[in-house]
């Protein structure tokens, strides 16, 4: 099969499009015809190599897929030849005690397609049947594609860990990238009031479309300054933070009495600094987010099948182009997700 891979780690040079064994299913598992494969930061990271994670190499990337089901396993109930679908994107171990509370992503054992085993950038993946969804009917692949990583670890952010009302404000960061533009509609389908942040007038504007009440323009506008401004002094409940070093102060000094700051990455760097007096006096909460469990995805598919929450596709590239689209995300370009096509 044509698949995108890489033998060691670096710039997006590294990748080749190549032909590689097509993967033998096991009796749990199914084969997927992947039809699309949204790019996410960490196919980034796992590209440019992780200290101390040892990725199995050569490595194909991508945890976001869609697709057709191609081959079913013995053991793989459930799951039709031919069927729609697209992929739960969290592999974990199914029987410890997490795992059975719906906690997927607080397995020991818990990994992505694309991270510790391969993903969706080739014509095929294979799957533990479990992972299998079926695709809304009103989504094309690409938008298929585009929905899963981003929408449950918004969900898990707003809904599960920050516990966002709808009498509530937050600040969410980065209206560009995908999470940003997922917990956008997120935040406001439940009817809170959003503030959002963007590099360029460009992506403000849509940001106000999906839903942003207000809008920051973080190059020129001080953030912290701007949410005390919007807010009457008072500050967001929720800040949807992803950024990390460059936005972290800016972060805390924009959370209202009894804030909470979730957040689910640090593309700018990892050190952050915090006033303790601050978080103690002002009883604020600092909440770490991780994808989310499988059950989350069940209402972001209902609410994706009516409309409610649209995936927004910035450009879709084909396979042969994965270091075109990684570049792109590498340099901020986007609006929202870069798919890639697979013929
Ligand atoms: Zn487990």
């Amino acid at each position: 099969m044509k698949a995108v891979t890489f033998a060691q780690h670096g710039s997006p040079d590294v990748l080749r499009y190549t032909e590689v064994a097509e993967p033998v299913i096991g009796a749990n598992e199914v084969l997927i015809r992947v039809r699309a494969c949204a790019l996410n930061h960490l196919d980034l990271w796992v590209r440019g190599g992780l200290p101390g994670i040892s990725i199995p190499l050569p490595h194909i990337l991508g945890s976001d897929i869609s697709g057709e089901v191609a081959k079913v396993g013995a053991n793989a109930a459930d799951v039709r030849l031919g069927q729609k679908v697209l992929l739960s994107p969290g592999i974990s171990c199914g029987h410890c005690p997490q795992c059975l509370a719906g906690n997927h992503s607080a397995c020991p054992e818990y990994t992505l397609f694309g991270y510790m085993v391969d993903g969706g950038y080739a014509e095929y993946v294979k799957a533990p049947s479990v992972n299998v969804l079926s695709m809304p009917q009103n989504l094309s692949y690409v938008e298929a594609a585009a929905v899963p990583l981003v929408f449950l670890t918004a969900w898990h952010m707003l809904i599960t860990r920050a516990g966002l009302k709808p009498s509530e404000e937050v600040l969410v960061l980065g209206a560009g990238s995908g999470v940003g533009s997922a917990a956008i509609q997120i935040a406001k389908r439940i009817g809170a009031r959003v503030i959002a942040t963007a590099g360029s007038e460009e992506k403000l504007a849509k940001a106000r479309e999906l839903g942003a009440d207000e809008t920051i323009l973080h190059a020129k506008q001080d953030i912290a300054t701007e949410v005390k401004r919007l807010t009457n002094r008072r500050g967001v409940d929720v800040v949807f933070e992803h950024v990390g070093q460059a936005t972290w102060e800016q972060s805390l000094r924009s959370l209202a009495v009894g804030g909470r700051l979730v957040t689910c990455g640090a593309t700018t760097g990892f050190q952050g600094k915090i006033d303790i007096r601050f978080l103690f006096t002002r009883q604020l909460s600092i909440l770490g987010s991780y994808m989310g469990g499988k059950a989350e995805l069940f209402p972001v598919l209902e609410l994706v099948g009516r409309g409610a929450l649209k995936p927004v596709i910035d450009t879709t590239m084909p396979l042969a182009e994965a270091a075109k689209a990684h570049r792109r995300l590498e340099h901020r370009e986007q609006f929202g997700k870069v798919v890639l096509e697979v013929a």
